[in-house]
């Protein structure tokens, strides 16, 4: 593999606080805790920023000017708001390398993987901009003898999110401009370890026109989060994060009454037939595999090679590997950057040391590397195992690295059964050129999110993203049109406006007719 920390794309520098503030009522606020976390930059090791962990009080700060904004929002024409969000939108795009330059400074993604997370989000906001129109409710005329009936979708109140570190713009982008748009206000909670860019997006919703209040953010780690679980003034929570979290989320938000969807971990299979292009196959597992150093809850981490397909594939995906450029995020013609943080890195590094222990074929190797310039910085090279049995740790666990495990079937059959066995259920891809194949694989597989000859299928903002089984904890989805029923309830309204002639008291059971 080569290394480069050359040629720096330079971005507009991300945000030069010293502390990162909440953002309360409209203003950049201090945290009355007294805990602080250090924000990383992992492509050099150092600590650029400190942030401060919310206490119940500071979240009860938040609740409550979300609370007080809430009357004046939700009576907000539905048009209104969905205008502020389009202003918004424009200013994401205006804004969108700034925006990328944060989350590549605190994440360590590069650069240009770090713009098109932002167009991810973009891409929710241009959804929820048209949210008046499945903001409509049903109507029908004469259910009953001069009697209509119609619904209403009308807003929670006060929603919170809690985001992970992988997508610091994109994944809040998947939440909060669907509960705005549907008149709620928001308090979000992101991750602690690359907190800067919600900050910015507090302060383009402000510039958009957001009344102060609607949207708020508090940083912290749980005793944050367990503020916000525990609020009797919340009304849902969305949470993107780890299983193990997400179950923690679900089951404790459920318990206090709170409406709640929580997507966790993963472990994404692509399987391979014989008949798959090759090259083309290839192409797409690297970018899937190994693109944001496999910090994404859709990489394929796991390749099931069916049958011929097993020794070409392996040979090219570690030729490929091998060439793959890491550097820091914001150099040039990188295609991969360090893990968030030296203690994710070096627990990835403990996987491939307990896979090669548990005899899987180590191919390609990425411990070891330095980054000549940045040598501090969390580094680990593309790693590839063939020969991985269901049984190993590499294969039973969520890595979240650069770590790629191929295991070999005989049949699609079985590779279906494997696939269909693994507890998680996010994403999944089929390659080949088989219609009949594809069309069977789509229709058996037990997983959310599956793509035919695409790795990495997250749908597009006017479906809806989640998983299956272990991934998601709820029974609703994430933006698209399950968003917008996730945000709002739904109110059955029956009318009757009296005839002249009266009408006696009825004491049987209404019919229609
Ligand atoms: P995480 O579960 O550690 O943290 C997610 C959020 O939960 C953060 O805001 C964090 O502060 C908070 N949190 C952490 N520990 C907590 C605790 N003990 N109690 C209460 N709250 C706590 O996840 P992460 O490491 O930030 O992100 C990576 C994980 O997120 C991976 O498992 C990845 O698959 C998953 N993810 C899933 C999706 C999806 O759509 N399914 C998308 C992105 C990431």
């Amino acid at each position: 593999m080569s290394t480069s920390s050359s040629a720096v794309v330079n971005p507009p520098r991300a945000s030069a606080l010293a502390t990162v503030p909440l953002w309360i009522n409209g203003q950049k606020t201090a945290a009355a805790s007294t805990r602080f976390g250090d924000v990383m930059n992992p492509a050099t090791g150092q600590v650029i920023r400190k942030v401060p962990f919310a206490d119940a009080a500071d979240v009860d700060r938040a609740v409550k000017a979300a609370t007080a904004a809430f009357p004046v929002w939700r009576a907000t024409t539905p048009l209104r708001r969905s205008r502020i969000i389009n202003k918004f939108r424009e200013l994401v795009e205006l804004h969108q390398k700034e925006l990328a330059a944060i989350v590549s400074e605190e994440h360590g993604k590069v650069f240009l993987d770090a713009m098109g997370s932002v167009q991810r989000g973009l891409e929710v906001l241009e959804f929820a901009v048209g949210a008046p129109e499945l903001l409509k409710g049903d109507h029908s005329e004469d259910v009953g003898r001069e009697v209509d009936a119609h619904s209403r979708l009308q807003p929670l109140g006060v929603c919170a999110g809690i985001t992970p570190f992988n997508f610091p713009a994109m994944v809040p982008m998947w939440m909060f401009p669907i509960a705005l748009v549907c008149g709620n206000t928001f308090v979000l909670k992101p991750s602690e370890k690359d907190p800067s860019a919600s900050i910015r997006i507090a302060e383009l919703l402000k510039e958009a026109g957001l009344p102060d209040g609607v949207f708020n953010v508090v940083h912290g780690d749980k005793e944050a989060v367990d503020a916000i679980l525990h609020h009797p003034d919340i009304k849902a929570v969305s949470f993107v994060g780890s299983t193990p979290i997400a179950k923690y989320i679900y089951s404790t938000a459920a318990a206090t009454g709170k409406r709640v969807q929580a997507l966790g971990g993963a472990k994404n299979h692509a399987v391979v037939l014989p008949d798959a292009d090759l090259d083309f196959t290839v192409d797409a597992l690297m970018g899937a595999a190994y693109g944001s150093a496999g910090e994404r809850c859709m990489a394929i981490s796991a390749v099931v090679a069916v049958g011929a397909a097993g020794d070409p594939l392996v040979a090219k995906l570690a030729e490929k590997a091998k060439q793959l450029k890491i550097g820091p995020g914001s150099a040039e013609g990188m295609d991969m950057g360090p893990l968030v943080t030296a203690a994710h890195r070096d627990k990835v590094k403990g996987y491939i040391d307990a896979g090669a222990a548990a005899g899987a074929s180590l191919v390609v190797d990425g411990r070891g590397l330095t980054i000549p310039g940045s040598e501090k910085g969390f580094f680990l090279g593309p790693t590839l195992f063939d020969r991985v049995t269901p049984d190993m740790s590499v294969y039973k666990d969520e890595i979240f690295g650069p770590v790629l495990v191929v295991l070999r079937t005989e049949t699609l059959d079985q590779a279906i059964e494997l696939v269909n066995r693994n507890p998680y259920g996010n994403g999944t891809a089929i390659f080949t050129n088989s219609g009949g194949a594809a069309r069977r694989f789509e229709d058996e597989i037990e997983v959310g999110m599956v793509g035919i000859n695409v790795a990495i299928p997250v749908p597009m903002a006017f479906f809806s993203f989640g998983g299956w089984k272990q991934s998601l904890f709820g029974d609703l989805h994430v933006y698209g049109t399950e968003g917008i029923k996730f945000y709002t309830r739904t109110k059955a309204i029956t009318t009757r406006w009296p005839a002249r002639d009266a009408v006696s008291a009825g004491f049987h059971m209404p019919t229609t007719g």
